[in-house]
């Protein structure tokens, strides 16, 4: 095998490449903001920001996004701070939740998650976090709007271990929330950080690290603030988990940070903290064993996710790959694996900020959205190594919505088929079928409902198919693991159908979480997944 070249080395090992997840709302999308801001990518805050406008520029697809003015798909920021080079894979909340947000994870290597210091962890940073513990990445825990009135310290922490098992361990400390937030309390450092002349966040500001003791800051941390601080370290050291950075690695302890993206304290000594802890691009498991970006020279990706029709005029589809190692140039011809020929990677793009430019090179660790002449599945793997592999494929969530669809014109059998395959294949809706019953009847499921929207105006508008949709009451998919029984004699709630999918593999449907339970019990040996591999 030949060597690595020095220069793609070097590139690689100065990415970091992470998602960030959160409820709709806790400030993924200012704390994003400021981190461009810090990176220079930006001049002022505020400028990215404005929903409407800005996620307009990023990617104006369908009109469905237009009218709504909501992105449908995620996109990745690429900046460079500190001497590295950072690429933020968005995930979209708000209505936008899809399975695309699932699968934005998969390219990660590591996760910040934001939360909201007055309400602690929400619903979907649970289903996100999920995601992440399945691949056992590095997660960050950044404790936002600390200017607001928060939940007590010790409660928010009590929170995230509870609520998702997993370890925590504060690096800072807030002092004092609400009007009364005055900076935080490095640990290690046991020095106080305080922030001044951000100008209400649109600017960098200054951050001053001094000792509690320092009587420069006594007219801003009063004494009881003061004594507050000190018990609660003490508390805190004495019976909080300590640093250690192996467990960081293997995503069993959240390093946790406070402070508020609105206003920037913190921000910058989160990002600082945060890029040194996670991680440079991780070795993917592939079937010939893990492919490490360090040792493997040649270029390989794999696609994470397809989006359809950004240019109404022609069925364009822009295939998104996380670059796994080597390098990567425009035009370059690598070998698609499960096409099994090859082919040319055009019209490589990239995001800067919130535009979207034409690159030439691009390295392990990196996104990039390629041009898909209709010959893309999610979870297909490129190469132009010679060993040719296969990256692990990426498995299909659970849709949480669901509803029986058919057409209305009985003679476009045929389009609707080929339309709902096809969309199907992109990855956008998942189609099942009754278990026992022929293709008469389709079932559709999707992660977030908007999905249904998209759905309805793609066959009406592409395939020109309409269609009629009736919702059903399942909230739950579960893949069958195992079962000692055969899939005919699994007896559940009443309430419970069972399906199968595009593979023939079958699935139960649930309306709640307590007919997912009583059937396990009801049926010995029976292994049911969130997760279809
Ligand atoms: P996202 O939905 O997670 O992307 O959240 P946004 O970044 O859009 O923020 C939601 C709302 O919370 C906006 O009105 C923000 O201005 C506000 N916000 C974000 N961060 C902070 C913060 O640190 N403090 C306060 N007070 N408000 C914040």
């Amino acid at each position: 095998m030949s060597e690595i070249k020095e220069e793609v080395k070097e590139q690689i090992a100065k990415r970091r490449t992470f998602a960030i997840i959160s409820h709709p709302d806790a400030g993924k999308t200012t704390l994003t903001e400021k981190f461009l801001l810090y990176g220079g990518a930006i001049n002022q805050a505020g400028s990215v920001k404005g929903k409407a406008t800005a996620r307009h520029a990023v990617s104006d697809w369908m009109e469905i996004e237009k009218e709504r003015g909501i992105s449908v798909t995620s996109s990745v920021l690429q900046f460079n701070y500190g001497g590295y080079c950072i690429n933020i894979l968005d995930t979209p909340g708000h209505q936008d939740f899809s399975e695309d947000t699932y699968r934005t994870l998969m390219a990660a290597d590591s996760a910040v998650m934001v939360i909201d210091a007055s309400k602690g962890v929400e619903a979907q940073t649970r289903k996100l976090f999920k995601v992440c513990t399945m691949r056992h990445i590095p997660i960050f825990t950044f404790i936002n709007k600390m200017d607001r009135e928060a939940m007590d310290t010790f409660e928010l922490l009590d929170d995230i271990e509870q609520e998702l098992g997993i370890a925590t361990c504060p690096i800072n400390w807030p002092i004092g929330s609400g009007k009364e937030f005055r900076g935080v309390y490095d640990r290690a450092e046991k020095q106080v950080e305080i922030f001044s002349g951000t100008q209400k966040g649109t600017t960098q500001g200054e951050v001053k690290k001094v000792s509690i003791n320092d009587p420069e800051i006594s007219w801003l941390i009063s004494d009881s603030q003061k004594l507050q601080l000190e018990e609660e370290i003490e508390l805190q050291d004495g019976a909080g988990a300590p640093f250690d950075q192996e467990l960081v690695s293997k995503g069993e302890l959240s390093p946790v940070f406070f402070g508020s993206a609105l206003t920037n304290f913190g921000v910058e000594t989160f990002l600082q903290h945060f890029l040194k802890m996670t991680t440079s691009p991780l070795p993917r498991m592939s079937d010939a064993g893990p492919i490490d970006p360090m040792v493997e020279p040649d270029f390989s990706a794999f696609v994470f996710k397809i989006q359809a029709n950004m240019n109404k005029a022609h069925r364009d589809r822009i295939a998104f790959m996380r670059i796994c190692s080597g390098e990567f140039e425009a035009g370059m011809d690598v070998w698609h694996m499960q096409g099994g020929k090859k082919v040319r990677l055009s019209q490589p793009q990239q995001l800067m900020a919130s535009e979207r430019k034409m690159i030439s090179k691009a390295y392990g660790g990196d996104i990039i959205g390629v041009f898909d002449p209709g010959i893309f599945s999610i979870g297909d793997t490129l190469t132009a190594s010679a060993n040719r592999f296969s990256y692990e494929g990426i498995p299909t969530f659970a849709p949480e919505h669901f509803a029986r669809v058919r057409q209305v014109d009985t003679m476009k059998r045929k389009q609707f088929i080929k339309g709902i395959n096809q969309i199907a294949q992109e990855g956008a809706i998942q189609i099942f079928q009754e278990f026992n019953t022929g293709m008469e009847e389709i079932i559709v499921g999707v992660v977030g409902v908007l999905q249904f929207d998209v759905l309805k105006y793609r066959l009406e508008n592409e395939y020109n198919v309409e269609i009629r949709m009736d919702s059903l009451p399942y909230e739950y998919i579960r893949w069958i693991e195992s079962s000692k029984t055969e899939v005919d004699k699994i007896t559940g709630t009443s309430d419970m159908k069972k399906v199968k999918d595009l593979k023939g593999r079958p699935l139960l449907l649930f309306v709640n979480e307590w007919s997912i339970r009583m059937t396990v019990e009801r049926n010995e040996g029976l292994v049911l997944s969130e997760f279809g591999r």
